[in-house]
Parts: C-alpha cells; sequence; structure tokens
C-alpha cells in the first residue's frame, strides 16, 4: 500500500488532473490512498474571497466557480460533483453581513478548495475506469484540536484512519483538512496536505509516502531562486526536516514526523517527470564526498536582540526570556548568546511588538523586521574543516551583511540571518560556492 500526495499546480488544469489519473492508474497493483491538494491557486483564492466579504461587504463566487467548472466542463464531468459551493456561497454572503472574519470561519472557508478538487479527481479516475471514492477527511477520521489555521491531529486519528486500506476503490482524501471534537472544520496549516498524507501513511503502515509535486524531488536550492539547482538522490528524515523547517517549501515541515515514528520512506516525485526518480528520505544517508546537501531560506523573519547588563551571570535570565515567547505561544527559531545579550528570530511579526514590550521591562530590546534566515543543512557540517571560512567569503564577497550565525548542535544545519533583500543573493552565492 502506498499513500500518493498531489499538490495544487499537479491538479491545477484539466490536462494535468486527467496526468495525474494516468499515473494513479499505473500503479494500482501498489494499492494506492491518494491525498489532494486544492486546485492551485483555489486556496489563495478563498482566502482573499473571504477577506473581501469581510473588508467590502461583498461576497463573490464568480471565479472561484468558473475556475472550477472549467475543469470539470473540459474532463467531461457532471457539475453536480461541485454543488456543495452553493453552501460556500452562503458562508460568504454571512461574513459580507456581519463584516467580521474569525480563524474559525477562515479555516471553514479555506476547506472547499480541498472538497472540490478531491471529487474531481475521483470522478476522473471514474470516468477513466479506475473505482474510486473521495473522502472529506473528517469523514475518514482526521480529529483535530481546535487551533484554527494551524490545527494538530488527535492522537486517535492513526487508529481511525487506519480504516481506509480496507475501502476496495482508490480513496481519494482531502489534504489540509480535519474537524474537531465538535465537529467545526479546521485546517493544518499553509501546504498542509503533505502532513495529512504522512499521517495517513502512518495510519495505514504504507510502504512508502509519496509526495507528488512540480519538481523532480528535493533539489539543492530552490529551483524559482537558483535554476542550477539539482535533485538530490536520497537524504535522511534529520536533513528533510531541518530544509523543510528552514522553508524548501517543497515539503511542509511535519510531514516528517509521522513516517520517522513508523519508519516510512517518503519520496518526493514530479508529475511533469513522473518516470524520474525524485529524491527519497529515509533513515539511512548516503555517503558523498559532499557533506552539504542543500540551501534554504525562511524570508520575512523577525530578529529580536535582547540586551541587559545585569545578565552578567544571572541565572535564570535565558528562562525570564523565554517565558516571555512562551506566553504568546511564539516558536523561536534560532537563538544566539552572549554575556550580554541574545538573539532571538521567530517567524514573522505576529505578538512581536507584545513581547517586546514586557522584555523591555527587564532588558533592552531591538526588533528588527525584514530579516531571512539561510540554512545550508548536511551531515557533519561541523567537522568540515574550512566550510564556514568558504560559506561567509561567498556571502560576504556579495556585499552580504550577515546579522547573525548559529551552527546547530545537531551538527547537520549552518544557518544565519541576513537582509531580506539580500536573501536571494546568499542563496545564489552559496549555491555556486559549494554545490555546483
Ligand atoms: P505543491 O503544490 O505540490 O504542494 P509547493 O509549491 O508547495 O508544491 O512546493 C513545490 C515548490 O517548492 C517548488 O516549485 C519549488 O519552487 C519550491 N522549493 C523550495 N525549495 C525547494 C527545494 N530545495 N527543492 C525543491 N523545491 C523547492
Ligand atoms: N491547499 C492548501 C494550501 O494551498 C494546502 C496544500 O496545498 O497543501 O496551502
Ligand atoms: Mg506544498
Amino acid at each position: 500500500m502506498i499513500v500518493m500526495k498531489f499538490g495544487g499546480s499537479s491538479v491545477g488544469s484539466p490536462e494535468r488532473i486527467r496526468e495525474v489519473a494516468r499515473i494513479i492508474g499505473s500503479r494500482l497493483e501498489r494499492k494506492p490512498i491518494v491525498v489532494v491538494s486544492a486546485v492551485g491557486g483555489v486556496t489563495d483564492m478563498l482566502i482573499s474571497a473571504a477577506q473581501k466579504a469581510a473588508s467590502e461587504g461583498k461576497a463573490d463566487t464568480a471565479e472561484l466557480r468558473k475556475k472550477h467548472e472549467d475543469i470539470i466542463t473540459e474532463l467531461g464531468l457532471d457539475r453536480a460533483i461541485i454543488s456543495e459551493l452553493d453552501s460556500l456561497d452562503e458562508l460568504l454572503s454571512g461574513i459580507a453581513q456581519l463584516g467580521e472574519l474569525s480563524p474559525r470561519i477562515m479555516d471553514k472557508v479555506q476547506s472547499f478548495g480541498e472538497r472540490c478538487s478531491s471529487k474531481i479527481l475521483a470522478a476522473c479516475l471514474e470516468k477513466q475506469g479506475i473505482g474510486s471514492r473521495a473522502f472529506d477527511a473528517y469523514d475518514a477520521g482526521m480529529i483535530t484540536d481546535d487551533n484554527f489555521g494551524n490545527a494538530e491531529p488527535l492522537p486517535e486519528v492513526f487508529e481511525k484512519l487506519g480504516a481506509l486500506s480496507e475501502s476496495p476503490v482508490v480513496p481519494v482524501v482531502t489534504g489540509f483538512i480535519g474537524k474537531d471534537r465538535e465537529g467545526r472544520i479546521t485546517t493544518l496549516g499553509r501546504g498542509g496536505s503533505d502532513y495529512t498524507a504522512a499521517i495517513i501513511g502512518a495510519a495505514v503502515d504504507a510502504e512508502e509516502i509519496q509526495i507528488w509535486t512540480d519538481v523532480n524531488g528535493i533539489m539543492t536550492a530552490d529551483p524559482k531562486v537558483v535554476p542550477e539547482a539539482k535533485s538530490i538522490p536520497r537524504v535522511t528524515f534529520d536533513e528533510a526536516s531541518e530544509l523543510a523547517y528552514f522553508g524548501a517549501k517543497v515539503l511542509h515541515p511535519k510531514t516528517i514526523r509521522p513516517a520517522v515514528r513508523k519508519g516510512i520512506p517518503v519520496r518526493v516525485l514530479s508529475t511533469f517527470e513522473p518516470e524520474k526518480k525524485g529524491t527519497v528520505i529515509s533513515i539511512e544517508s548516503e555517503k558523498d564526498s559532499n557533506p552539504l546537501k542543500a540551501i534554504a531560506s525562511k524570508k520575512r523573519i523577525t530578529l529580536i536582540n535582547v540586551v541587559s547588563t545585569r545578565m552578567l551571570l544571572a541565572h535564570g535570565f535565558l528562562a525570564r526570556i523565554f517565558q516571555v515567547f512562551e506566553e504568546h505561544h511564539k516558536p523561536v527559531d534560532m537563538v544566539s548568546t552572549s554575556e550580554v545579550s541574545v538573539s532571538l528570530t521567530v517567524d514573522n511579526d505576529e505578538h512581536v511588538d507584545e513581547i517586546a514590550e514586557k522584555l523591555k521591562h527587564f532588558a533592552k530590546v531591538k526588533v528588527m523586521r525584514e530579516k531571512a534566515i539561510i540554512c545550508a543543512v548536511g551531515q557533519g557540517l561541523s567537522e568540515a574543516v574550512g566550510l564556514c571560512g568558504r560559506v561567509f567569503t561567498a556571502v560576504g564577497s556579495e556585499g552580504v551583511n550577515v546579522h547573525m550565525i548559529s551552527l546547530g548542535a545537531s551538527e547537520i544545519n549552518l544557518s544565519f540571518i541576513v537582509d531580506d533583500k539580500d536573501a536571494d543573493k546568499a542563496v545564489k552565492s552559496l549555491h555556486k560556492e559549494l554545490l555546483e
């Protein structure tokens, strides 16, 4: 049994959907369970439709409808399969009337993308003679907490979703969405369909979790930034986690966890070049003369410097700082300390002003927005003599200023902070120096 997840660009047009159906059809002997994202661009459209309804009082689904109906017509399918878009109309009208948009309602709006795409793909499979059934993930057992916008599946999902393995036809399950215990729709965070696939893979003990996307596997850098980037045949779970966490969008950062738990290999493949092998993510690493595997970057990071002379030898100071972040449920990505200062980075600037205000009670605080993390990943980086020198010479020669450095204890991640505007330049120069 395998899980095959298809991302938005892989189901972005009638031709792509036909191709996806063909790819699934050629792998029936491996008993696929399919997980699907919204049609490419649809989640963004839903978000802006909801925002427009709340801010301008206009509920408009015409463009969304047309996008789906064009696909359905071209594929020769029955329009009734997306009749639930009628309830999207009602929902948006409600938002327009109230002029308000809560995270809970936003999740409900976003859910329509996957709810439509799953039905379209299942109908297309049926039309090609492949028995199939569309499932809304929550009906198959995807129960989550109520952290709308970034919900976490509850432990019992692994047992519940296991029943998918008994389906006599190919199940096509919505990625990205679930329901909380009260039956309210939740989402797992942007890009979360990868995570859905990994959870289902772990639940059914799949032999492989396949993430089908628009690039041939995990590459040495984002090919949109570095056209010379090459596909990497094999990476470890740890390397893939670091890359995903530090911005390699090809994989949602949480995807790795359920796979590691069950030791299930994850393979990243391209629907545009389905015959290629892509990247396998597994426990074993590959011996390679170059310890460096890939470079990732994460933009719109906020850097916070906390300075206090009282910190000198004071125990408990770091704990007090982290306590403030904890109170705001704000994860810290990178940390670097000196005798009198602590530098930390966080993902975006949400709650940053409140956090800074609290920190100011016991330290001097400087908040710097518009920064980016650049992260080089590979096994044994800390033992690679001269690597740091090469890294900083390469970015320095491009005139890029480095604000903070961390060679993590994991030994597979060398990361540093630059100005957001310099991020692509830094990635390109590092790739050229170390990977070309
Ligand atoms: P999907 O819609 O299939 O989920 P995504 O857009 O989420 O696809 O992820 C695929 C994109 O990730 C690629 O088009 C590529 O631009 C980007 N990407 C960023 N870093 C990497 C990397 N290291 N290797 C491959 N792709 C990457
Ligand atoms: N459709 C969702 C998004 O665009 C989830 C996904 O594609 O993985 O974020
Ligand atoms: Mg994705």
